[in-house]
């Protein structure tokens, strides 16, 4: 049997979002045919020796899905359930988010499919290590740069950073970000997606906010986005209705005690299902239909589906993971009028003091913790403006306006380079 790539290769939702643009007549379906698939795509399968002395094969994939704009850029994921259509959706996602903000980025995303919970601290190392040591050749700091994802973090990146260097012999601490502090990484890195996200809440609401209103939010997922949300929005008077893991749910409609949350999942045995503190035990399903003002979805993609969308009664979403909201979720929200901050632009904060961290390795020259938190709000606010501003212009949702502008930079790039 004889494959080509563009069968290989279903990103359904890439190409439902390109569907879309192609609809608001503003690009040629010609111009867009050059982001209807990756450019290039790595998968593969790297054995990982277990504590026991077993051998377990691993399957393991990189997408670099747009280069336009510069070296791709994007986070590593492990996970069980990931495979080559969501890397690719993820990456697509990237090289829109990147552009977006306005960084010298193209999109890419990686994953790793294991359950890094059933995995020793030894084997979670050895399998870093043996995913850089598949795709060294193809990444580098003006190649393509790896970031912290689902289940990943700055631990993982030390290990892989220290991977490539030992391969390549000499340091690179540009390679990937999200590093710990003293390996080269960002102060402020570990909570700016939050942290971005925040910013882009407390202009969206500057009115109600400077009235006093109270607005209620509820958070689903409670990992290092969700749960430094929760904290920096109850700082400005909001209240935390709802919050979830992957356990169950909490609920409490005067308010939760934020604080009690967050020293309860410091302890073992941490999940919700456990909590007996003052809230009720709700589902993860109920806390998405509850009727709140802001509702985050922190955690997993697609869990706002046609199927449940209709129940849906927050006012506006604001999607802190990564395309939380399937495509035609997104349209029966959009004829309910509930607003979307759309993930290209809400989770960017991530991406934007990532961008710092290498600009900060590329001059070995580090910067204060408020220079990288008040560049972050600047970089934030003008992707939000220019979102805003061509969303009232044209009478589009948030996220087609983010989308166009995104797909605008990349093609111009595209055409200044004689690919379209
Ligand atoms: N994984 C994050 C995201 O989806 C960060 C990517 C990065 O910093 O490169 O935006």
């Amino acid at each position: 049997m004889v494959y080509d790539t563009e069968d290989l290769i279903m990103c359904e939702h890439c190409k439902e979002q390109l569907e879309k643009a192609k609809e608001l007549g503003i690009f040629s379906s010609h111009d867009l045919g050059i982001l209807k698939n990756p450019r290039r795509v790595f998968a593969f399968n790297f054995p990982l020796v277990m504590d026991s002395g077993e051998t377990k094969l691993i399957s393991a994939f990189r997408v670099q899905y747009n280069d336009a704009l510069g070296p791709t850029k994007g986070g590593l994921r492990f996970h069980q359930s990931v495979d080559l259509n969501e890397v690719s959706e993820l990456a697509f996602l990237m090289s829109l988010k990147n552009a977006l903000l306005g960084l010298p980025f193209g999109g890419a995303k990686g994953g790793v499919k294991l359950d890094p919970k059933k995995l020793s601290e030894k084997e979670l190392e050895r399998a870093s290590r043996a995913y850089i040591r598949e795709l060294w050749k193809f990444i580098g700091p003006s190649i393509d740069i790896p970031a912290p994802d689902v289940n990943t973090n700055e631990k993982v990146m030390g290990w892989m950073l220290d991977e490539y260097e030992k391969i390549v012999g000499h340091k690179a601490p540009g390679l990937i970000t999200g590093k710990p502090l003293v390996l080269g990484g960002s102060l402020g890195r570990s909570t700016s997606t939050a942290r971005g996200a925040f910013f882009l809440l407390q202009e969206h609401f500057k009115k109600e906010l400077e009235e006093k209103k109270t607005l209620r939010v509820a958070i689903q997922g409670f990992g290092n986005a969700g749960s430094v949300i929760a904290e920096l929005l109850e700082s400005i008077g909001m209240k935390i209705v709802a919050v979830s893991d992957s356990s169950s749910a909490l609920y409490n409609e005067t308010g939760l005690a934020l604080d009690e949350l967050l020293s309860f999942k410091k302890g073992k045995n941490s999940s919700f299902s456990k909590f007996s503190g003052n809230a009720k035990q709700i589902t993860q399903e109920e806390l998405l239909m509850l009727d709140v003002d802001i509702l985050i979805p922190a955690a997993l993609g697609g869990v706002i589906r046609k199927e449940n969308a209709n129940n849906v009664k927050a006012k506006l979403i604001l999607e802190l993971a990564n395309g939380p909201i399937t495509p035609s979720a997104d349209s029966i929200l959009n004829t309910k009028n509930i607003e979307v901050i759309p993930g290209i632009l809400a989770n960017a904060g991530g991406v934007v003091v990532s961008y710092f961290e290498w600009v900060q390795n590329l001059q070995n020259y580090y910067w204060t913790e408020e220079r990288v938190n008040s560049e972050l709000q600047e970089y934030m606010l003008k992707a939000y403006n220019a979102v805003i501003l061509l969303s009232q212009k044209d009478k589009l949702s948030l996220r087609g306006a983010a989308e166009i502008l995104a797909i605008r930079r990349i093609l111009e790039a595209e055409k200044l380079r004689g690919n379209i």
